[in-house]
């Protein structure tokens, strides 16, 4: 039986051996590390976690005259920011019910207005620092059954209707002017979301915010955090003081630090999700296989997502794990699936495969909060979060800095534990979800 610390030791070692393939790391150039946090720092805000969640709080704090330390355990978006299929999605993963069950039709509308809020701080955020990260709109919602075809049309027939959000519903042979798959029978198109290349996006704040006078710390893991007025963080370098911290280490806070926050931990678990790269297509092909240019996401419990990139390669995401052990064959698999939907793709050389965890929180809707009256938590993105972490980390920095009005719309949303405590709630989950995979094959 493996000791606690012994499955966190392995799961990291997991998370990064997902990250080998990683197309994003091989096409940018990284400035070499900040080095680690040595000896002791005093500031007013510590951030833990250099990903999007964390990069945007330090930028707002350091815009609010704040003194701000970032303390990242690896490299500034080694985690999910610098791996994710890049897809920036208006709204949120579980759809508008949960929040309209929860907190009644008119605060489900404002939470509705934060997911669109945050592309747009997204897009400023790109144009203020000047950020080039192969920022493109446009977004395929497709459908591959007739039965998904109607939940498709029911639920953006119902965001026009009540949320006023437009998409233009396609059908049949006028579909491959969208996207040219035979997978497909439906589609729901719009342009608020689209698609990035987000290490790039990521890098891009991170210098950001250091010219705001943040200071980065790489390699620099939170052990443990001492909580009261004046909160103490651990590092095996140094120590941290602060009056506040955001804890915006996403799913591997507590592989590196398991008594930074425990109650917060048991309200997330790591999904794997993956992603295939080919070799270059050309711009032809890619124009061909989407016309659009959008990127895509099918509406099945576990989705395909996709889009081509700037060097037009086809990006193919999709296949979970909720063991957390990597799939067998991963590569194959994730060929079958992309040449399920390109049919012409069958045989292109795949250069690149990756993946990482994302942060499903039990009900699909971000977990954000506060523990103590110091110490401000950013969850449950639950694979929409190249946008939303954003403004997550903004609206953290503006509760720290006394505006909690829109943060208190996130903590107020009931978040319940995963059954069977951490290191048990795997198997009953897996159980839950193979229940969904057969309900999306039948
Ligand atoms: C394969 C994949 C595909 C995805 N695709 C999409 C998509 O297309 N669209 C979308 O909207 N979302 C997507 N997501 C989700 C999205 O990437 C995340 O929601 C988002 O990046 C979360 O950002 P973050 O800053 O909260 O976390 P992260 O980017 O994971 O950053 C957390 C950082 O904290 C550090 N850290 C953790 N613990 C500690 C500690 N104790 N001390 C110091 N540092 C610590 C980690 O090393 C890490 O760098 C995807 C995720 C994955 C994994």
């Amino acid at each position: 039986m493996w000791s606690a610390a012994g499955r966190r030791a392995d799961f990291l070692r997991r998370d990064a051996q997902l990250n080998v393939r990683n197309y994003y790391e091989a096409s940018v150039l990284r400035d070499p590390p900040a080095p680690p946090l040595q000896g002791d720092l005093a500031v007013d805000v510590m951030v833990v976690g250099a990903g999007f969640s964390g990069l945007s709080a330090a930028i707002e704090l350091a815009r609010r005259g704040y003194q701000v330390a970032v303390l990242e355990a690896q490299q500034v978006c080694g985690g999910a920011s610098g791996r994710n299929g890049g897809q920036t999605i208006a709204g949120f993963a579980g759809g508008q019910q949960e929040w309209e069950r929860q907190l009644g039709r008119a605060d489900a509308r404002s939470a509705w207005d934060v997911s669109l809020a945050a592309l747009d701080l997204l897009d400023a955020r790109i144009a203020e620092f000047g950020i080039d990260c192969d920022r493109r709109a446009g977004y395929l919602y497709v459908a591959d059954s007739a039965r998904k075809a109607r939940a498709l049309e029911a639920e953006f027939t119902q965001l026009q209707r009540d949320y006023g959000f437009a998409t233009e519903l396609v059908h049949g042979p006028e579909l491959r002017r969208w996207i040219n798959s035979p997978r497909y029978c439906a589609a729901a198109y719009e342009r608020r979301s689209g698609h990035l290349h987000p290490l790039k996006y990521g890098l891009g704040l991170a210098r950001a915010a250091r010219s705001l006078g943040v200071r980065i710390f790489e390699n620099t893991a939170v052990r443990s955090l001492d909580q009261g007025a004046e909160l103490l963080a651990r590092t095996d370098g140094g120590q941290v003081r602060a009056r506040f911290a955001v804890l915006a280490g996403n799913y591997s806070l507590h592989a590196h630090g398991p008594e930074l926050a425990p109650a917060v931990n048991r309200r997330i678990m790591p999904v794997g999700t993956y992603i295939l790269g080919t070799a270059p297509l050309g711009e032809e092909v890619c124009r061909e296989l989407i016309p659009s240019g959008a990127a895509a996401c099918d509406n099945n419990f576990v989705l395909d997502y996709f889009r081509c990139s700037a060097d037009h390669r086809m990006l193919f995401g999709g296949r979970v794990s909720y063991s957390q052990t990597t799939p067998p064959n991963l590569q194959a698999v994730m060929q079958r699936r992309m040449e399920r939907v390109f049919p012409r793709l069958r045989g292109t050389a795949v250069e690149y495969l990756w993946g990482g965890y994302v942060d499903i929180s039990m009900n699909r809707a971000p977990d954000f909060g506060r523990v103590g009256h110091n110490v401000y938590y950013l969850q449950g993105f639950s694979g929409h979060g190249v946008a939303l972490s954003g403004l997550a980390g903004q609206m953290a920095a503006q509760a720290i800095a006394g505006q909690a009005e829109r943060f208190d719309l996130f903590a107020r949303l009931q978040h319940r534990d995963f059954p069977g405590g951490s290191l048990l709630r795997t198997p009953s989950l897996v159980l839950g979800m193979a229940y969904y995979r057969l309900r999306d094959m039948l």
